[in-house]
């Protein structure tokens, strides 16, 4: 202990502050946490309100030793003087974030290259609005009645107030009487005020409640999962098995492992629109509700959602990605469902990708991870083979279901008549299937009635003032629309170049458009349309399911949304409209991805008794996308697609890291992207491409140019490119965006 002469207080100097240095992470842009005064003890984990500027937010306090790379941390000595700090504000009456969601902020921010604070507002997005003002409610007194005259309606409303706090329109609704009944109670004093909690208890799921009998096959996978399970051991394993092969009803025993084990378990969807269904086959085997977790739900319900999970009282969550940045308190069990799907990338804002960053989560939580699909990417296959990822593969379908019966409708040799899009051989299977009261479904990845609007006379096209792609149609609406940027204006009748009169013509189908021709073709079809942009919400979509399933409708015509794992045992007929639209635009994974998708929109075929049968349109039969589909033989697809990646070290073989350079004017973007180019690194093994413009060479008016770093396995991208850009000031609106393992190439 430090003895002699202390030195004197200054008593001009303002009172020493009392209290500690904190590291605070806020959801803003800094390269890392800011520091304040604690005048308190407080814990890493725990959010904080706290000044900044002339604002209040609301931040995280954060780990000394935080995983932050040293780039991010502020310079020692640097530091600024503790009497100089401001104080935090008010801790939050919420749970701190747990350990290894705040590891795992870090980590993502140090993998993505995004400043940390902008990962941490994903995780506490919820608090960063006021909260809702607590409701009160109505609970009964002890009071006597005395002698207030008993009404029938009094008297109902003291039958139902209990000491548990009811709003007033609840308490209105179940008594019959109005609220100034209520009232009337409480100044007499039979009723009192009382805060409504918010917390409402989720439901445990019960492990043992709806158990299937599994087939050996199927047991013996579900053993393998379970086991990292119950050894709360971080183990990645793929589960593999063609469509119907009940991969769902295996991993769900993993799931009810983890229950039994009393930890947490979350299950990624690639689309919000399939928690409706996933929630119903997890009732009928659990027998309670999972918490749902995606951007629709309401305020309320994410708060609550948000306390129960941090709490542990919510033991299964289902959600999109965003899921991954919820504070589970003992987080047991990840599995990605689909795993394929590019969906679970996040293009904006922070770039991530949900699969590869829930492998990472349940890493830093020593859980297991369930990798599921049955056209599994080739990244995850590339892990199987090098021993990372275990692997599970089921090989037919439950109960004896056929794999549907693939054919090819060559377009060059039965092409549909003029300005129609459904080949002969389609329309009679189309209504043989119909006849026979079974359900056929057409699928068309492309929304709206026409891709592309030309003038005869002159051959304008209809392009997007603030992006370089054309408008689409969407008839209904008498509009046309950008698909980019929402850009939307009226269908006009003549060309606004040459100004002929009724010259615009659509060029190319939309399913607006193929529902048009079906109404034609089939007029006593009941057909349903299923898109993106018609379906918004789950419950519409629960309910299109739910008329599928109750055979309202028997021709199902649909964009990408129709593909998902839907079971429909009535379903026999699927006819893919335009096999070859995923082929063009040069992307890396276009042949993949259109495997993946087609595959998948095939899988709903014949999933009962009767078997599936499934025609593809295509003009390019011969391509190895429609062989692996028509002979149902992925493997030699994905070996092929392997063989063609490993010697340009493309990944899965290597890694890619996009920078896309935009300005508000096309000189400005290319000064900057010269810029880059310049200062690109320079060594064995790493190569930088570009700049080109981008495809989207124009998009919501910024004009864009692209640079791709590709480097050897064994290299990091991250710090390559941190010291790349670390120079580089983009100025004048222009910004560079970078995309680590991009999956979109426009
Ligand atoms: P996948 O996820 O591989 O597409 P599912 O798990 O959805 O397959 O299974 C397809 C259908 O077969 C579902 O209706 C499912 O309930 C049923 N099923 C699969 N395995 C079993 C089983 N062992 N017992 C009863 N039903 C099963
Ligand atoms: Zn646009």
């Amino acid at each position: 202990m430090a003895t002699g002469s202390l030195p004197k207080p200054d008593v001009r100097r303002k009172p020493h502050p009392t209290g500690t240095r904190v590291p605070v992470l806020v959801p803003l842009p800094f390269p890392g946490p800011l520091d304040y005064l604690a005048p308190e003890p407080l814990e890493p984990g725990e959010l904080v309100s706290i000044p900044l500027g002339k604002r209040e937010v609301v931040g995280c306090v954060w780990d000394k030793t935080s995983t932050v790379p040293s780039d991010f941390a502020a310079p020692p000595g640097r530091e600024i003087a503790l009497e100089r700090l401001r104080p935090v504000g008010a801790k939050l009456d919420v749970r701190p974030l747990p350990h290894s969601l705040r590891r795992f902020v870090d980590w993502v921010a140090a993998y993505t290259l995004t400043p940390p604070g902008l990962v941490l507002a994903m995780a506490t997005r919820i608090h960063l609005k006021d909260a809702p003002k607590p409701t009160l409610g109505w609970v009964r007194t002890e009071a006597p009645e005395g002698d207030l005259r008993m009404t029938p309606p009094r008297r109902s409303v003291l039958n139902v107030a209990s000491e548990i706090p009811m709003s007033t329109a609840d308490l209105s609704s179940k008594s019959g009487a109005s609220s100034a009944v209520i009232r009337g109670l409480a100044a007499a004093g039979l009723l009192r005020e009382a805060l409504i909690p918010l917390t409402t208890p989720f439901a445990t799921p019960d492990p043992g409640y709806g158990a299937p009998v599994l087939s050996e096959e199927q047991a013996e996978a579900a053993a393998h999962l379970c086991r990292p399970v119950r050894e709360s051991r971080f183990e990645v394993t793929l589960l593999e098995g063609v469509t119907g092969s009940g991969k769902t009803e295996v991993y769900l025993e993993a799931v009810a492992a983890c229950l039994d084990e009393g930890r947490q378990v979350l299950v990624l969807l690639p689309e919000i629109a399939l928690s409706a269904q996933w929630t119903d086959r997890f009732i009928r085997r659990f027998g309670a509700a999972p918490a749902v977790w995606h951007s629709d739900l309401g305020q309320k319900l994410r708060r609550e959602t948000w306390a129960a999970i941090s709490d542990g009282s919510a033991r299964v969550v289902v959600g999109a990605r965003s899921a991954l940045f919820l504070p589970f308190n003992d987080l047991g069990l990840v599995v990605v469902d689909e795993e394929h799907e590019s969906a679970f990338k996040q293009e904006e804002g922070v770039m991530y990708h949900g699969r590869d960053m829930a492998v990472v989560r349940a890493r830093l939580a020593d859980a297991p991870a369930i990798l599921v699909s049955a056209t599994p990417s080739l990244e995850t296959l590339a892990n199987v083979e090098t021993g990372r990822y275990r692997h599970e593969l089921l090989t037919s379908r439950h109960g004896g279901a056929a794999m549907p019966d693939v054919e090819l409708v060559d377009m060059r040799h039965d092409p549909p008549e003029r300005g129609l899009f459904l080949s002969p051989v389609l329309c009679e299977a189309i209504e043989t299937t119909l006849r026979a009261q079974e359900q056929a479904m057409l699928f068309l990845n492309r929304r709206g009635y026409a891709p592309l609007t030309l003038c005869r006379a002159c051959g304008h096209r209809m392009q997007c003032p603030n992006c370089s792609a054309w408008l689409v149609e969407h008839r209904a609406r008498g509009i046309l629309t950008c698909h980019h940027c929402g850009h939307t204006e009226r269908l006009p009748n003549s060309c606004p170049e040459c100004h002929a009169e009724n010259s615009l013509v659509p060029i190319g189908p939309g399913i607006e458009r193929i529902t048009e021709e079906a109404k034609m073709r089939f007029p006593d079809a009941k057909i349903l349309v299923m898109a993106s942009d018609t379906l918004g919400s789950p419950a519409a979509t629960a309910e299109a399911v739910r008329r599928i399933s109750d055979g309202e409708v028997n021709l199902i015509i649909g964009t990408q949304i129709v593909a998902k794992g839907w079971h429909f045992p009535n379903l026999t007929l699927v006819g893919v409209v335009d096999a070859d639209l995923g082929l063009g635009g040069g992307d890396l994974r276009a042949a993949e991805r259109t495997v993946q998708l087609l595959h998948q929109v095939a899988g709903r075929a014949g999933r009962a008794e009767r078997p599936g049968r499934v025609l593809l349109q295509s003009y390019v039969g011969e391509h190895p996308v429609m062989t692996a589909l028509v002979s149902n033989d992925f493997q030699a697809f994905m070996d092929q697609e392997a063989a063609q990646r490993r010697p340009g070290f493309w990944p899965p073989y290597g890694r890619l890291a996009a920078l896309i350079i935009s300005a508000p004017d096309g000189a400005k973007a290319d000064a900057l992207a010269r810029e880059i180019a310049l200062a690109a690194p320079e060594c064995e093994g790493v190569q930088v491409l570009g700049p080109a413009p981008a495809p989207l060479a124009v998009l919501r008016g910024r004009h864009r140019r692209r640079l791709l770093l590709r480097t050897v396995r064994g290299i990091a991208v991250q710090p390559l490119l941190r010291k790349w850009l670390s120079d580089i000031r983009p100025a004048g609106g222009a910004r560079v965006d970078v995309d680590i393992d991009p999956i979109s190439f426009l």
